[in-house]
């Protein structure tokens, strides 16, 4: 057991044991190797099967909206932002909270793991910076920082914003010189060369709302694509509602993505969503110096109105 594990499975025993939450959120391990599960431990015996490795990669965020229990979360950098993001939009309140933290050393892409092997993968091993992989014909040890999310390698967040305790030290955060170089290069592309990578890019997409359901920011009630009336998208796999759906999310999400990839994570059919999201948080930077989930004293850009705005739009 991982010392990260081996902490965590303490705190929240402990915290369930002298009554100070009624449930943590957590990850257990999956039915198959490289999968973890979000889940809700009531009990110190639940608590204990919680772990934690690099494939806890879904934001736990996304399981706190509405809750009125007194909740033990466990929080990488990108879950606290938006932890920070529910409390600001009045989704949790912070006395409710007790959260665990977890410096993070990133997060693996399964897909290019899998892609290294003919066979399914039949074990899942991490050694600090060392993936031991197997199939039940061949073996690896590959290097995790070779094999971590796009997001991950772009982060600068990587110790919890918020906390009331760490289970390590904090890391080193990354300084990038360019983080935004993947939306930079799409940037530059001409209109049509724009228009062909998002029309390719939405090919595969099969409208299962994985990406919006595994997203924290999406909490509306009735999503816009779920509401029949008025009927906002059409509900099929025309085109021009599938492209509706992804830049109305998108739009949706500007100022409060925090860059985290739980969309792109639950994705069944590998589509990089994140091109999206990315855009507006170069941009959300960019015009407002504004990076998601880093503090509780201010509300997101797009959602604060002055009378005194210079814009001549807004009069
Ligand atoms: S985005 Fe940052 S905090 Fe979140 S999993 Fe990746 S490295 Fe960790
Ligand atoms: S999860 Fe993937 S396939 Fe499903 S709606 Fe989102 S982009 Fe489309
Ligand atoms: S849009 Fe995707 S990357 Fe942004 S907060 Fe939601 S799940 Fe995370």
């Amino acid at each position: 057991m991982n010392a990260y594990t081996e902490k965590i499975r303490e705190l929240s025993s402990n915290l369930l044991r002298e009554g100070k939450v009624d449930l943590v959120i957590g990850f257990k391990q999956g039915t198959v190797p490289m999968a973890t599960v979000p889940a809700i431990a009531r009990t110190p015996e639940e608590a204990a099967t919680f772990v934690w490795d690099a494939n806890c990669s879904l934001n736990l965020a996304n399981y706190l909206t509405n809750r009125t229990e007194k909740i033990g979360i466990i929080a990488k950098g990108c879950d606290s932002r938006n932890i920070v993001n529910h409390i600001v939009e009045n989704k949790i309140s912070r006395e409710q909270l007790y959260i665990i933290g977890v410096p993070c050393t990133g997060m693996v892409d399964k897909p290019s793991i899998r892609a290294l092997f003919d066979l399914e993968i039949t074990q899942f091993k991490e050694e600090g910076e060392t993936l031991l992989v197997k199939t039940l014909e061949n073996e690896l040890k590959i290097d995790k920082q070779d094999y971590l999310r796009a997001n991950c390698r772009t982060c600068m967040h990587r110790n919890p914003v918020i906390h009331d305790v760490l289970v390590a030290e904090p890391v080193v955060e990354q300084t990038l010189e360019d983080p935004f170089k993947d939306v930079k290069a799409i940037e530059q592309m001409d209109d049509d060369q724009r228009w062909n990578h998002f029309e390719t890019l939405l090919d595969g997409c099969i409208r299962c709302y994985a990406c919006r359901n595994a997203c924290p920011l999406c909490y509306c009630p009735t999503c816009f694509v779920d509401e029949s009336n008025p009927q906002w998208v059409g509900k099929g796999q025309d085109p021009s509602d599938v492209r509706t759906f992804h830049f109305l999310r998108a739009y949706h999400c500007a100022g409060r993505c925090t860059d985290c990839g739980a969309c792109e994570e639950a994705c069944p059919m590998d589509i990089r969503v994140r091109d999206f999201t990315r855009k507006l948080v170069k941009d959300s930077l960019e015009i407002y110096g504004w990076e998601a989930g880093l503090t509780l004293d201010q509300r997101p850009p797009l959602d604060t109105f002055k009378p005194d705005d210079p814009d001549a739009f807004i009069k």
